[in-house]
């Protein structure tokens, strides 16, 4: 069984969602609905879950558009030529048909959608992509295509929440030099201090137009909920990948 973590903001004019890890055919501590090929998953068994996932949400398998994520800030418009070694972090889109995947566990999956402009984004923003801007690069190009940031919807989907997102002292300073002091950034941990991804994306947004209530940013921790999620900091490159999707209906 598919479950489907959704956004009521993104609305009906677009399929969205970020699937929980259930209802797919992988194994072991990728068990089950595995969505990413790089850590040594049985590729039949990805492309599988791909296919499920695919039927379940209503698209046809071979309109998911994905590319390699790299931690970085680059955004790719669908339909741009695309070598095959292509790294992309964010991508956009702004005609119905396509859909865009982007991958995460425990980095914070990212879907962006102008339900007037009709453009959709999506993007992977772990902590150097967040400090770097990969989700402002994202509105970038969305307006570039027509879109607005006082139309722009944003969902992030199921990550590291600050409960779990124990980070060094540089990473502390990476964060401090891009965000200044934001309430609930870094918080006290047990060891260390931790880091609120989702803090640093809302700021980073809200400071670019998009407005705080056309931001959807409270997700559920995946390293906090075994059962519903696969997590990189509790199972490593032994676990499973999650893919937040969108599309134009
Ligand atoms: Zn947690």
């Amino acid at each position: 069984m598919i479950r489907l973590y959704r956004s009521a903001l993104i609305g009906d004019d677009f399929l969205h969602g970020f699937p929980e890890r259930t209802g797919g055919v992988s194994t072991g501590p990728r068990a089950s609905l595995n969505l990413g090929y790089r850590w040594g998953d049985d590729p039949a068994n990805v492309e599988t879950n791909r296919r499920r996932l695919a039927t379940f949400a209503g698209f046809p398998y071979e309109q998911l558009q994905v590319t390699r994520h790299v931690h970085g800030t680059h955004v790719w418009t669908v339909g741009e030529p695309l070598a095959d070694d292509a790294e992309f972090d964010g991508l956009v889109c702004d005609r119905p048909g396509p859909v865009l995947g982007a991958f995460a566990a425990d980095c914070v999956p990212i879907v962006f959608a102008d339900p007037v402009a009709r453009v959709i984004g999506a993007a992977h923003a772990g902590w150097r992509g967040t400090v770097n801007g990969v989700a402002r690069n994202v509105v970038a190009r969305m307006i570039e295509h027509g879109a607005s940031a006082a139309q722009i919807r944003i969902a992030l989907g199921p990550s590291i929440g600050p409960c779990c997102f124990e980070v060094g002292d540089e990473v502390v300073a990476e964060f401090r030099a891009a965000f200044g002091e934001v309430a609930g950034l870094v918080v006290p941990g047990p060891m260390k201090q931790h880091v609120d991804l989702r803090v640093a994306l809302r700021a980073q947004l809200e400071a670019i137009g998009i407005a705080p209530a056309h931001l959807d940013s409270a997700p559920p921790c995946t390293r906090c909920e075994a059962e519903r999620f696969f997590s990189y900091r509790r199972d490593g490159l032994a676990g499973g990948v999650h893919m937040g999707f969108i599309g134009i209906r």
